[in-house]
């Protein structure tokens, strides 16, 4: 007798506790549903960088004096520099450049120094590969134009932060009914020329 009664109260205590847990993944679950989403729908919704973005780095090969300072200020000494010496102009002429992207912290040191400023940082940031060689860019790579978000038409790019209302920083303290994060350039634009008006 006094076993089933044991048996009874443990099998209560455990119920007990299964729905004790059921309520509180059900509560954290009700807590998101009265929120604002605020995922990014990537690939087809994309971020807009920020302006100072440290992105894949682009090189313009003409302006390249072959100093080799990009290499002395890399922490890593990433930058292959490969010129010869013209005899006859008495001055180093390019050969090669490049970076090999799957190693590169994009520090940004080789672009600050560069005394020509023939790099730069991009706001490209999808540089994914199945093989890591095809991260090693050489200089035509490099001297490729970036890639921009707002260009492509089969994304629609957004910036979060320009839509957010003022004093708001966390987008899920928005109520649920509030519109979707980000707003598109045009919108931005049009919206700042109506305040302006
Ligand atoms: S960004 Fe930094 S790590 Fe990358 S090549 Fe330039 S200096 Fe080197
Ligand atoms: S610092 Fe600039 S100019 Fe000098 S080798 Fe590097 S990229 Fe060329």
């Amino acid at each position: 007798m006094f076993k089933i009664l044991k048996q009874v109260s443990d099998y209560a205590q455990e119920s007990f506790l299964a729905a004790k847990y059921i309520g509180q993944g059900l509560s954290v679950t009700f807590d998101h549903m009265r929120r604002r989403p605020v995922t990014v729908q990537y690939p087809y919704e994309k971020l807009i960088p920020t302006e100072r973005f440290r992105g894949r780095i682009h090189f313009e090969f003409d302006k390249c004096i072959s100093c080799e300072v990009c290499v002395r200020v890399c922490p890593i000494n990433l930058p292959v520099v490969d010129w010869e010496f013209n005899k006859e102009a008495k001055k180093k002429e390019l050969k090669h450049y490049s970076i090999d992207f799957g190693v590169c912290i994009f520090c940004g040191n080789c672009v600050e120094y560069c005394p020509t400023n023939c790099l730069s940082m991009t706001e490209e940031y999808e540089l994914a590969s199945y093989d890591r060689h095809e991260l090693n860019y050489d200089n035509v790579a490099l001297g490729r134009l970036p890639y921009k978000v707002t260009d492509d038409p089969m994304v629609k790019p957004l910036r979060e932060f320009g839509y957010l209302p003022k004093g708001v920083l966390e987008p899920h303290d928005l109520a649920a009914g509030s519109k979707r994060a980000g707003k598109r350039p045009e919108e931005i634009i049009k919206a700042e020329e109506n305040q302006k008006a």
